[in-house]
């Protein structure tokens, strides 16, 4: 990631100052919707141990490494919109991002619409799951 160019994530910020101190572990996401960016940067970088450590625990299974790297590999990520985010802010436990995700592969282009839920504990958001 060029740390003096535009966040993949879409934000008008420099990645330096934007997802990039997230995803070296410089800097916690304050809000669910700066995890969530975060984790759609790490998309974009393939990788898989940011986005294993952002998602909870209770949500992890065995196979989830070689997935996300299998479809981060085929894909191109061409932008994010946050459209909606309910909650999530530094002060709540909880809170919900809605988005649109963007990215090709092989077979076509695609806008991956969803409203992601995330959770804060022991000071930490985490990625749950998708609504
Ligand atoms: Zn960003």
């Amino acid at each position: 990631m060029n740390l003096a160019e535009l966040c993949p994530c879409g934000n008008s910020r420099k990645a330096a100052l934007c997802c990039a101190p997230f995803l070296d572990g410089s800097r916690q996401p304050a809000t669910a919707e700066e995890l969530m960016r975060s984790r759609y940067t790490a998309y974009t970088r393939a990788d898989a141990a940011y986005l294993i450590a952002t998602l909870h625990p209770s949500q992890r299974s065995v196979d989830d490494e070689a997935n996300i790297l299998a479809w981060a590999h085929n894909s191109r990520f061409t932008g994010l919109s946050v459209l909606k985010t309910k909650a999530g802010k530094a002060k709540d436990s909880d809170g919900l991002v809605e988005f649109v995700a963007r990215f090709s592969d092989a077979d076509g282009t695609y806008a991956h619409r969803e409203i992601s839920s995330f959770v804060k504990e022991d000071g930490k958001w985490w990625y749950v799951s998708a609504l």
